[in-house]
Parts: C-alpha cells; sequence; structure tokens
C-alpha cells in the first residue's frame, strides 16, 4: 500500500527531506509511490546565506528567494498555511482545521524568532529578508558614524552569520571611504566566535574580526535598548551603555509554539532526539535542523546551522524510504559539518570537521581565500537549481 510521509516545514531540512524522499522511495521492490506532503506557512522560500549579501547590496531582494510552490511536483504537494496542530502519537497535522494523517513525519518547522528589547522598533533584525532589505537601504545612505551588530541571546543559528554581517558591513563602509569616520562593533553574550568548534577556531576567527579594527565585545548581554542606546551586563555584573546610529541584530529563537505545546519537546526547551537517526521517542517521528536540541560531550548543544538540517534530512529520507520497502534503515548522521566564513573583498574562510568528536568536537579552519567565496557562490546557484 501507498505510504505518506507529512513534512512539516519547506526550508532547509524539509526541502531536503521532501526531494531525497521523492528520488529514493518507492524505487525498489515493487512498492507503490509514496506521497509526501509537505506543510509551509510562507509563500517566498528565501536562501538565508544571501541575507548576508543583501544587507550590503550584493544580491536584490527577488534574487535570494523562490516560490515554495516550485518544489510541488514528482509525489510532492505542497500544503500552504500556518501548521495549527501536531499530533505525533496520531501522526497527524491540522491546518486550516483540516487534518492531514500520515504514516510518517518529519519535523523540520525551525526556530520562531521574535525581537527582544523593543529592538524592532529602532533597528534592523538581518535574519529576515525584510529587516537584510532594510538594512542595506539605511547603510546606503549612511554618511559615518556608530555601526553595531548584537546578538542579543543565545541560542542563534548560524554561529557564523554575525561575524561574517560586521566584516561585510566593514568592507563597504571602507570601499565607501567612510571607514576614518565609522566604528564598528559586535556585542554579544557568547565568551568568543563561534566556541563549540574550539578555541583554536574561535581565536582565529577572533583575530581575523578584529584585524579589521572592528571592536569585538563577548560576554555582553544586552539587557535595555532605546533608539539609539544600548546597555549590556557584563561578565563582572556591571552595565555598560553605548550609542549607535545603525544597528542590525540577531532574533530571539525559540521552539515554534505549535511544537512546544507537544509532548515532543524535552527539557531543553527543544526537540529532543536519537542523534544519529533523528528520531524522537514517537514511533516514525523524525526531526531535524534547527528545532532539536543535541547535546555534545563537550557540554554545549551542536549548533543550529543549515548543514546539518541538510545532512540530517537526507539520512531520514534514505531511512525512511528503507522502511518503506521493509529494509533496515542503514545510515546515520554522525555530526560532520562545514561552514563559509565571509570575509568581505570577495574572500571567505571555511571550516569543517567532526562536532560528534570526543571529548571537542574536532573542527579545522582552512586558510582564507577567494575560492571559498565562490564556493559559496556556487552553492547559492546550485541550491536554485536543484531544488527549484
Ligand atoms: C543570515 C543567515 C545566514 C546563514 N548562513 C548559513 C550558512 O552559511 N551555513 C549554514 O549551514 N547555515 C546558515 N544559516 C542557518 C540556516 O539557514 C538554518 O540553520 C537552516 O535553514 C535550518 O533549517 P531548518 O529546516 O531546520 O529550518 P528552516 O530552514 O528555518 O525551515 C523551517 C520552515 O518551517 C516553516 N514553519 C515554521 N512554523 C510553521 C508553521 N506553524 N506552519 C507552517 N510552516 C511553518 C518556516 O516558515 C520555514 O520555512 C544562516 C541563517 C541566517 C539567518
Amino acid at each position: 500500500m501507498s505510504k505518506t510521509i507529512l513534512v512539516l516545514g519547506a526550508g532547509t531540512g524539509g526541502i531536503i527531506t521532501a526531494k531525497e524522499l521523492s528520488r529514493e522511495a518507492g524505487k525498489g521492490s515493487g512498492v507503490n509511490p509514496v506521497k509526501i506532503i509537505v506543510f509551509e506557512k510562507e509563500e517566498k522560500n528565501v536562501f538565508a546565506p544571501s541575507l548576508l549579501w543583501l544587507m550590503v547590496g550584493k544580491r536584490k531582494p527577488e534574487q535570494i528567494y523562490r516560490s515554495t510552490n516550485k518544489i510541488a511536483g514528482s509525489g510532492i504537494e505542497v500544503v500552504p498555511g500556518v501548521i495549527e496542530k501536531v499530533n505525533p502519537e496520531a501522526i497527524s497535522v491540522t491546518v486550516r482545521g483540516k487534518e492531514y494523517k500520515g504514516d510518517y513525519m518529519v519535523i523540520s518547522l525551525g526556530v520562531e524568532q521574535v525581537a527582544e528589547h523593543n529592538l524592532d522598533n529602532f533597528a534592523q533584525d538581518f535574519y529576515t529578508l525584510e529587516g537584510a532589505k532594510i538594512f542595506n537601504e539605511q547603510l546606503q545612505k549612511f554618511e559615518g558614524g556608530k555601526i553595531a551588530v548584537v546578538i542579543p541571546s543565545l541560542p542563534f543559528k548560524c554561529p557564523a552569520a554575525p561575524y561574517e554581517a560586521a566584516m561585510l558591513i566593514e568592507a563597504f563602509i571602507r570601499k565607501k571611504g567612510l571607514r576614518n569616520k565609522t566604528e564598528i562593533s559586535l556585542y554579544t553574550p557568547e565568551p568568543g566566535p563561534m566556541a563549540v568548534a574550539g578555541k583554536e577556531l574561535s581565536g582565529a576567527v577572533k583575530q581575523i574580526v578584529e584585524s579589521k579594527n572592528i571592536h569585538y565585545f563577548p560576554l555582553h548581554q544586552l539587557i535595555a535598548a532605546t533608539e539609539n542606546t544600548l546597555t549590556f551586563r557584563l561578565a563582572s555584573g556591571e552595565t555598560k551603555t553605548t550609542a549607535f546610529d545603525l544597528l542590525a541584530y540577531t532574533p530571539k529563537h525559540q521552539c515554534p509554539s505549535v511544537i512546544k505545546e507537544t509532548a515532543l519537546v524535552g527539557k531543553s526547551g527543544w526537540i529532543e532526539v536519537d542523534r544519529n537517526t533523528m528520531e524522537t521517542a514517537f514511533l516514525n517521528v523524525y526531526a531535524i535542523g534547527d528545532i532539536t536540541h543535541i547535546p555534545l560531550e563537550m557540554g554545549k548543544p551542536l549548533p543550529k546551522a543549515g548543514v546539518f538540517a541538510h545532512y540530517q534530512a537526507a539520512i531520514v529520507a534514505h531511512n525512511i524510504a528503507k522502511k518503506i520497502e521493509g529494509e533496515i534503515p542503514d545510515k546515520i548522521f554522525n555530526g560532520e559539518g562545514q561552514c563559509f566564513l565571509e570575509l568581505g573583498d570577495g574572500k571567505a574562510g571555511y571550516a569543517g570537521g567532526d562536532f560528534y568528536g570526543s571529548p571537542l568536537p574536532n573542527v579545522k579552519m582552512k586558510k582564507p581565500g577567494y575560492w571559498w567565496h565562490w564556493t559559496k557562490v556556487f552553492f547559492e546557484k546550485y541550491w536554485f537549481f536543484k531544488y527549484f
């Protein structure tokens, strides 16, 4: 009998799950083709890494998204609308009052993004299409002063993104001849950049950021903001207030409310899964990507990043296809991951390795250069070509 797979969310993880399932499932042993139903609330499917280029005018908004509907076909149906209810026990999803039942469920709903300290009233959330677009408009008109990039809270997806944003802004300002009139600062509650990847890599990124005369303020917890000031609590317990003229920030990340109310969520506040198979506590229900919490041996969770959502999706799709064909699932997610680090001036760095490394992740950075930037550009083109 034909099987139905419900894929919740058409972001990085959801798209790859659906496409890989459509390619793999039902091919062997004469099983009927599968039905894949993807649920997504957004009409525009944004390629998030390109938001950083949009911030500094290297992309136009319409260049970095495609219509969600374009992923439909080859056994994939897209149901537009907000998921109102998820029932992992019954493997069902409700959208606009209609219940959809499946044999398997893959939850890839990412994070819910919210502004803190009223930052949305006087600054731009560069983790959204609109925020990155408006930030670029403001940057184009900027004539000098103080630019701040702020991380108000942890966790945030793509640990490299705010550092890349600061370096791309710095290159933009320098090219405009405004560098000696502009102070660029990056504030974060983290002890250092991309700390999960290890001291060596974190130190190397800090050194690159500071070599560009970007003022870096780790262990700065934002506690209040006004139209032109930011107040932080420091590690010492003291508070510090600084001024800004232009501000880009990361939003607070929380587990999507539709999932928060279910038994899928553990103590971490996110979905807890088997770190190799991405299975939840419910039979035939999987969760992948940013919505999951995977503790690492070093005490911190696996970072939220598209590369992990991507690999996890491919593995889950393969294993579901195996189950459907009555075979034993035979792939595991092993914690491998890579990322690019845009440095400005057409250059990028590249880091990758084993995040499940014991006792510490084993992640190394390659020598920065033009090659990595162009590899990132190529990946953007490949993404749109392959999936839309
Ligand atoms: C500026 C920026 C740069 C980045 N750069 C990189 C990078 O270089 N490398 C990298 O690895 N990662 C990068 N990332 C992170 C990456 O985009 C995410 O980690 C990745 O998209 C996570 O995939 P996901 O499938 O878990 O969630 P998402 O891709 O966020 O997808 C979740 C989907 O679920 C939908 N959804 C949520 N709730 C509902 C609901 N109730 N009903 C219906 N639909 C719903 C959402 O609309 C969304 O489409 C970057 C992120 C940003 C913001």
